[in-house]
């Protein structure tokens, strides 16, 4: 019998908020076991070129990928895509419209720190921002950090940046019908991810798959580092029950604060149509 592939198809580089870049995480992946790898920078595929290069360099298997920022029922929900072709124009376009708001958001959320004392956060927070397109919460949480305001970024997510705390400015992402829309003419596959994250009701949950599935969504992740082992078994059912395939994938974004490292994950359930497997013809092979 031959191992299940050790595939870790969500994580993220300097180019969003991670804080190493798609050299020093393709060659991470290739040291923790990963066979097959995916950059999915949140709304920007800028590091796409240098993740397929540095995947070849080391013997990776790779498949091109983003994480989109969507609004869905009040909520942000994000769906991968993998497989994309990056030189799509109308996903290049539509990613581009989605980072545009991330400056204005930052300002407020920075005015909002303010009024609880917390001073220059934009500026703070800016300065851990590789990209400052995509300046993100991760990149204030890190400025938090770093002013002794919390010892660690989850205790930032805890008191500050989420709903109902200081520093939470509610935006408004892409559609869920746009963002698989460029997935897909871009050829690539959307993907749900880490489902289990949201705070839906069963009845608005069902709506998100049921509607990812019309507008031609075709996967789930069922095996992430924002998964519980239960979690891992109740999203197995959800991919048979809409006939959606599954992806695993870390969502690493730094060796200081991320709790998954790469491909350290255990495999996907047997049962499950792997989401590779659809995209087969989309895979840069091992030279
Ligand atoms: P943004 O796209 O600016 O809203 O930032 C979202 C990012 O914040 C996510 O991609 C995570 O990297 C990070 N994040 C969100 N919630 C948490 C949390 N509870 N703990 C740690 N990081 C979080
Ligand atoms: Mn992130
Ligand atoms: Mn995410
Ligand atoms: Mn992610």
């Amino acid at each position: 019998m031959t191992s299940p592939l050790n595939a870790d198809l969500h994580c993220h580089s300097v180019i969003s908020d991670g804080t190493l870049t798609p050299e020093a995480l393709a060659e991470r992946a290739k040291a923790h076991g990963v066979e097959l790898w995916a950059l999915t920078d949140h709304d920007e595929i800028g590091g796409q070129q240098r993740a397929a290069a540095a995947a070849r360099r080391v013997g990776l298997q790779y498949l091109t990928g983003v994480e989109i920022s969507v609004t869905f029922i009040g909520q942000t929900v994000h769906i991968v895509g993998l497989g994309v072709d990056p030189d799509n124009a109308e996903l290049q376009l539509g990613l581009q419209r989605t980072r545009g708001g991330r400056g204005q958001r930052a300002i407020e959320m920075s005015e909002d720190l303010e009024r609880v004392g917390i001073h220059g956060a934009y500026q703070g927070a800016l300065k851990y921002a590789g990209n400052h397109e995509l300046i993100s919460r991760t990149h204030f949480a890190r400025f938090l950090v770093e002013t002794g305001v919390c010892r660690e970024t989850n205790e930032v997510f805890r008191k500050y940046l989420t709903e109902g705390k200081p520093g939470y400015i509610e935006h408004r992402w892409a559609s869920l019908k746009d963002a698989v829309g460029w997935i897909r003419q871009a050829s690539g596959v959307a993907v749900i991810a880490h489902p289990a994250r949201y705070k839906f009701s069963a009845t608005e949950e069902f709506a998100l798959f049921s509607e990812f599935k019309n507008h031609g969504g075709e996967a789930i992740e069922v095996v992430t580092g924002s998964h519980t082992t239960a979690e891992y078994a109740s999203y197995a059912d959800m991919a048979t029950e809409f006939g959606l395939a599954a992806s695993r994938g870390s969502d690493f974004h730094s060796p200081d604060e991320s709790h998954t490292d790469l491909g350290t994950l255990p495999p996907l359930p047997e049962h499950l149509t792997p989401v590779w497997e659809l995209l087969a013809e989309r895979i840069q092979p091992l030279q």
